[in-house]
């Protein structure tokens, strides 16, 4: 896949006399391949293809829909060990960890595949007596969809899933990080036998991609997933043509452990997810907050489980944590240690980059880090931890809230009474009650103030690719 990643356009796989840039295996910084920079007249041919393609594809059944979209998921997990091995060689995640996304994915792809049979319209008594009103739910028209490097398997089958099942057709640009996982899972559907058009990949100056993509007249809908800040300048970009976006950003997740929490439960329940990918995951647990009763023996428990994973290249087996997934994420941790321990902080284990070849930054767990360190106010997407301790739970909420971001946000506490609080009033998308799992196919997922808006799982999840037509009918 490395000496072959191309462009695939209505049908069709393209990568002569492109200009490229170089793929890094993040474990080892060496070359692994050159992705292929698609031309304003490639992403011109591309939306064009998504138009043409739009006009049979809205009128194909949600039944042969679903043969196909299925189709892709069956031959990804007939595809596993290739798919999951050039994920962890692109991404740096262990290789497990590669295998069970590539499963969730296509566990994605069927959630939506069944659903698209389920867009039900419905209809509306009408005042005129003897009409017939109903409303229809028709896909919105291709999409322009930007996806992140975090998750190269599962972002691209969200954003796959629900406009195909809908009946939308896109123009996907995947990270140029991970162009490889993007590339199998287009050839997955192009084996099921979707038609060309429905589904192009192009790679390029994100920049420049959005901008031509989002302002071509065929485009009607924008998804994006990335940062706060590109976020908001492709949701200006769409505002210029009014389209329906659909932006799932940042985060930076409080935790909060409450004094009546069984904390060795925690420790391990909090820490499997915060080092999913070596925490570079957008609803990653972020900013512990631990009640003063219970916190040293929380930052004992969840150090020592911090301490003992295996910091190794991805494609060893044992590796818990592989190498992050670019120079960036590196020098952000390098950062936000320096920053926190400058203001007060204390490290428990890791604080430095590992070897100086790879990006590899181990766990690290930061005790006492003051409300001013960058780490409490920024998203760290990376393996870094700053706790803290409260002492109430109105003075623990109020911080929570207090960020711009409302991804996700966790809880460990063994009283109903304060989980329906926090439920109450945290301002989070998603919020998991002494667990982590708040990411599954059928579950609305998406955040609120700046981590975006709209949903990419659940019904809402599909919703976001259809409109509703009022259709009112008098026999005459
Ligand atoms: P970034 O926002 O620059 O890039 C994220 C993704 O957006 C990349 O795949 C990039 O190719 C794409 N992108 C960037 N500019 C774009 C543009 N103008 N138009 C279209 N696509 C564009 O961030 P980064 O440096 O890769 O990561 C930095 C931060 O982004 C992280 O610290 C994290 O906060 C955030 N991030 C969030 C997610 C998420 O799942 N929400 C994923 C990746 C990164």
């Amino acid at each position: 896949m490395f000496d072959n990643l191309s462009l695939f356009i209505d049908g069709e796989w393209i990568k002569e006399g492109r200009r490229t840039e170089d793929l890094i295996d993040p474990a080892t910084e060496a070359v692994l391949g050159q992705v292929p920079h698609a031309t304003a007249e490639d992403l011109d041919r591309a939306a064009k293809a998504a138009h043409r393609a739009f006009l049979t594809w809205k009128n194909v059944s949600a039944l042969e829909r679903a043969r196909i979209i299925s189709g892709a998921a069956a031959l990804m997990r007939a595809r596993l060990d290739a798919i999951a091995w050039n994920l962890t060689l692109e991404s740096g995640k262990p290789i497990r960890e590669a295998r069970t996304e590539v499963m969730f994915a296509a566990d994605i792809l069927d959630w939506y595949a069944e659903e698209g049979k389920r867009a039900y319209g419905r209809q509306i008594p009408s005042r005129l007596p003897g009409a017939m009103q109903v409303v229809l739910k028709e896909p919105v028209g291709p999409c322009a969809s930007f996806a992140a490097w975090n998750v190269p398997a599962t972002t691209p089958c969200r954003k796959i899933g629900g406009a195909l099942a809908a009946g939308c057709t896109l123009v996907l640009k995947p990270s140029e990080e991970t162009p490889a996982t993007a590339l199998a899972i287009a050839k997955a559907f192009e084996d099921a036998g979707l038609p060309a058009g429905v589904l192009n990949i192009v790679f390029g100056v994100p920049a420049e991609i959005s901008s031509q993509l989002i302002a071509t007249a065929e485009i009607r809908k924008v998804s994006f997933t990335g940062s706060t800040e590109v976020g908001k300048h492709l949701a200006r970009l769409a505002a210029d043509r009014v389209l329906r976006i659909t932006l799932e950003l940042g985060g930076h997740a409080p935790v909060i452990v409450a004094e009546d929490a069984d904390v060795e439960k925690a420790a391990k329940s909090v820490a499997t997810n915060k080092y999913r990918n070596a925490g570079q995951i957008c609803i990653s647990p972020s900013r512990f907050f631990v009640h003063d009763r219970v916190h040293d023996s929380f930052v004992r428990h969840f150090t020592e489980i911090s301490a003992a994973l295996q910091v190794k290249p991805g494609i060893d087996e044992d590796s818990d944590i592989g190498a992050l997934a670019n120079k960036r994420r590196l020098d952000a941790m390098e950062a936000f240690v320096e920053d926190a321990t400058s203001k007060g902080a204390t490290i428990e284990c890791g604080g430095r980059r590992l070897g100086n070849l790879g990006f590899f930054f181990p766990p690290t767990v930061l005790s006492d880090v003051p409300d001013t360190a960058s780490a409490m106010t920024e998203e760290i997407f990376g393996p870094v931890v700053p706790i803290q301790r409260f002492d109430t739970l109105d003075g623990v909420i109020e911080k929570a809230n207090a960020l711009p971001y409302g991804l996700a946000a966790y809880a460990y506490t063994s009283s109903q009474k304060t989980a329906a609080e926090i439920s109450s009033r945290i301002e989070t998308g998603m919020l998991g009650i002494n667990h982590t799992v708040v990411f599954t196919p059928e579950t609305p997922f998406g955040g609120v103030k700046e981590s975006g808006y709209g949903s990419e799982g659940g019904i809402e999840g599909l919703e976001a690719y259809l409109t509703p037509k009022l259709v009112s009918q008098l026999a005459w």
